[in-house]
């Protein structure tokens, strides 16, 4: 749902949450279509399936990224990269990668006010409710089959090429801002992959180019952080600089930053497929409207116990007060101020 993923938290995905042998291959025509169901039972929006083969354009990006220095402090994303180019060694025996969407929040339209939260900040945490919905998922294929299948599920921050794993299950195609689309859902959609060690029957990837001639989200982006179709550099991405950066901000980072508190919806809202969605949110995604109101001001006023009242059970938990408070000094200065963008002093 953003540019960035959102914290490498680890979430359990390393272990298989139950050891099992490994299944035999099994007739798939029925037993992926009742688990394809149960998935839109679940509230994703879409399912498929992928066979698990090197993913040699997927690493090479991701590489290139490394060796460009655009993923800035994300150092996880280095730690990672044999778990990336080798799901086996998360889960010996893997076999296929079911990708899963869950339909999230719209994007945060409130502009130019005194400090915006991105929308899946205002709702529950996304990787809890996706990762609990997995794990439902899996236990629905154990019964389904009838065997112990291995299996993790893994939401976001797992050293998993997500989206790589979700083109190749045919759920949707990379844009040019670089996000997953999904016919009808867009790319407001968080992703999530069960690693299962069970063959069954790949999909296909889409022939589809999602994007054509369109460039709204380049242009909206306002920071220059997409750089070129389907291109990111984090270092100037708001959603890392407010999230993923665990330091003070230098001036023109704030700069940067300002005025978005948690995240950054911009290139998601300009985006004509997220405005022509048909798929609701999942009912877990209700906003809420204290979350919505918050100004860097009363931001700023917060106490531990208020924040935690506040944000209990949201992503905005895993950022901490401290450093939600520096990126709403970064909003208040820069309002009263208007910082230089081009200077790199410390705030
Ligand atoms: S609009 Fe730009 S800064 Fe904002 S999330 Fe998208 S790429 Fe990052
Ligand atoms: S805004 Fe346009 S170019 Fe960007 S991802 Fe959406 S359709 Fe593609």
């Amino acid at each position: 749902m953003s540019p960035i993923p959102i914290f490498n938290n680890n979430y359990s995905y390393r272990k298989p949450f139950r050891t099992f042998r490994r299944a035999s291959p099994l007739p798939m025509d029925r037993l992926k279509a009742s688990i394809r169901q149960k998935a839109l039972s679940l509230g994703f929006c879409a399912a498929g399936f992928a066979a698990v083969r090197p993913q040699d354009v997927a690493m090479e990006r991701m590489r290139s990224m490394i060796a460009e220095a655009r993923h800035g402090e994300m150092h996880y994303l280095e730690a990672g990269i044999a778990e990336r180019e080798d799901p086996t060694r998360l889960l010996p025996g893997v076999r296929t990668v079911l990708s899963v969407a869950l339909p999230g929040p719209a994007p945060s339209f409130r502009y130019g006010e005194s400090g915006i939260f991105s929308a899946h900040a205002t709702v529950q945490d996304y990787h809890r409710v996706a990762r609990g919905l997995l794990l439902e998922l899996l236990d629905f294929i154990r019964a389904a089959t009838g065997i112990p299948v291995e299996g993790i599920a893994c939401v976001d921050g797992a050293p998993v090429l997500e989206k790589a794993w979700a083109e190749s299950a045919g759920i949707g195609m990379s844009g040019k801002n670089t996000l997953i689309i999904v016919p009808d859902a867009g790319s407001v959609v968080f992703l999530g992959e069960l690693l299962l060690a069970i063959d069954i029957e790949p999909d296909q990837p889409m022939e589809w180019d999602p994007c054509g001639t369109c460039s709204a989200c380049l242009d909206a982006c306002p920071t220059g952080a997409l750089t070129a179709p389907g291109k990111l550099d984090a270092r100037r991405c708001i959603s890392y600089l407010t999230i993923e950066l665990k330091r003070e901000f230098t001036t023109e980072e704030a700069a940067m930053a300002t005025p978005w508190i948690f995240g950054c919806d911009r290139c998601m809202a300009a985006c004509p497929h997220n405005a022509a969605r048909s798929a609701a949110a999942h009912p877990a995604f209700t906003p809420s409207p204290e979350i919505m109101a918050l100004t860097a001001e009363k931001v700023l006023t917060l106490t531990g116990s208020g924040f935690r009242k506040l944000f209990a059970g949201t992503t905005v938990m895993r950022l901490g007060l401290k450093r939600l408070k520096r990126n709403a000094r970064a909003v208040k200065r820069e309002r009263t101020t208007g910082t230089s963008r081009t200077s790199g002093t410390t705030m």
